[in-house]
């Protein structure tokens, strides 16, 4: 009877561990495959030159690169400094080192032309209810595994249908469509930073606004140098956590508060996105620290926009950011004294109207990227006089 007992306790201790053991491999197994696996579809890659003449990609000398031994490179132009041997392109794909020169596969390569609503950029404090004409090539220099428009920001240029457009054909288009302004957006600008720069310098000729959509990932001079002939920029800031950008955007956190500061430094109208996803961002303590940088490094005045995120790319099994969480955000920022604070990507709700902070009026009422009502008069608020950020005309 005892050596029965002792088998039968041998046996549920047996059981137990076995059940113990699936568990601990079910636990690694889902904590394996929620943790991004970023760096298999990230690797340097080649293109030899005859297969990127043959896609008709262009071969078109980059800006900021350096030369090295052995015919080596290194780009200069984002935080990355990707060192390339020959024929290998940078993280993004689109910028490769052919006989020890760098050059860009994409100058007047664009995957995407639209005419949009400026409200799309989104920027609301920006010439309002006007068109911008909007392009993009294809290529990326981040990974963010909630990317919106992966499609194109993580496609290999020699497979992405393209058109063939130069600087002069864009502005001529932009200006017969009647925009009012140039959009760089969809994918990241900067990897296609030479066409956008010529692009910037011939619409500054015809009196057209230049509007740069992006992540905030480039280096310093680069960047000094557009803002030359930059209007506006509308820059995300995906996280305010350098292991947020570190986990899911494959890059870092530091180089972007910079691009902010650099753009506030050279007058640029800026304009901040802060994509809020469940779980991920939406720390309300992460969220208090951003406004509080916000405040203290950009003044504020800086309009934010609070998206809402629906789920895509590697995050398909994410729900849709709750509106709750949306507007406890915005109370937060509110409360760190931020004037302009919008609720983006959703419908029909009055979250993207804006009230003037002095006499607290409705100045701007939108439904969806419609301006229904505009109480802005030569740049002020024309009950109480309050001057607004932005360019209005
Ligand atoms: S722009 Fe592209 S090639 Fe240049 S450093 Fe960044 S990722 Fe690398």
């Amino acid at each position: 009877m005892k050596k029965n007992n002792s088998n039968k306790i041998s046996l549920a201790v047996l059981f137990s561990s076995v059940l113990l053991l699936i568990a601990i491999g079910v636990y690694q197994l889902l904590a394996d495959s929620a943790t991004p696996l970023l760096s298999s579809v990230h690797k340097i890659t080649k293109l030899k030159k005859e297969a990127a003449q043959k896609a008709d990609l262009s071969i078109k000398e980059a800006m900021y690169y350096r030369k090295l031994p052995e015919n080596m490179v290194q780009c200069g132009l984002c935080p990355r400094k990707c060192v390339l041997k020959e024929a290998q392109r940078g993280f993004c794909r689109v910028r490769v080192n052919y006989g020890g020169k760098l050059y860009s596969l994409v100058y007047g390569k664009p995957v995407s032309v639209h005419v949009d609503p400026i409200e799309k950029k989104p920027l609301y404090h920006v010439l309002p209810a006007t068109s911008s004409f909007s392009l993009a090539t294809a290529g990326c220099n981040l990974g963010c595994i909630f990317c919106q428009n992966w499609e194109i920001s993580q496609a290999y240029p020699e497979n992405a249908r393209h058109q063939n457009l130069s600087p002069e054909e864009i502005i001529n288009y932009a200006i017969k469509e009647k925009c009012e302004s140039i959009a760089f957006t969809y994918t990241e600008p900067t990897i296609f930073y030479e066409y956008m720069l010529d692009i910037c310098k011939l619409a500054k000729e015809k009196g057209l606004k230049t509007i740069w959509v992006t992540c905030g990932y480039i280096e310093e001079a680069p960047l000094r140098e557009l803002c030359k002939y930059l209007d506006a920029a509308n820059v995300d800031l995906k996280g305010y956590s350098e292991n947020f950008y570190k986990d899911y955007t494959n890059s870092s956190l530091e180089p972007v508060l910079r691009t902010f500061k650099i753009l506030k430094q050279e007058g640029i109208h800026t304009e901040l996105t802060n994509l809020i996803i469940p779980g991920m961002n939406d720390n309300k303590n992460m969220i208090a620290g951003m406004f509080d940088w916000i405040a203290i490094n950009l003044g504020t005045d800086v309009p934010v926009h609070l998206s809402r995120f629906y789920p895509h790319y590697q995050l398909k099994n994410k729900p849709p950011t709750p509106i709750k969480t949306l507007l406890e955000a915005k109370e937060i920022g509110i409360k760190k004294g931020l004037n302009y604070i919008y609720i983006g990507n959703v419908a029909g709700k009055g979250l993207s109207d804006m009230y003037c902070p002095k006499c607290k009026k409705l100045l701007i009422k939108r439904l969806g990227y419609s301006v229904e009502e505009n109480n802005i008069q030569d740049g002020k608020c024309k009950f109480c006089g309050e001057e607004i950020p932005g360019i209005w005309k």
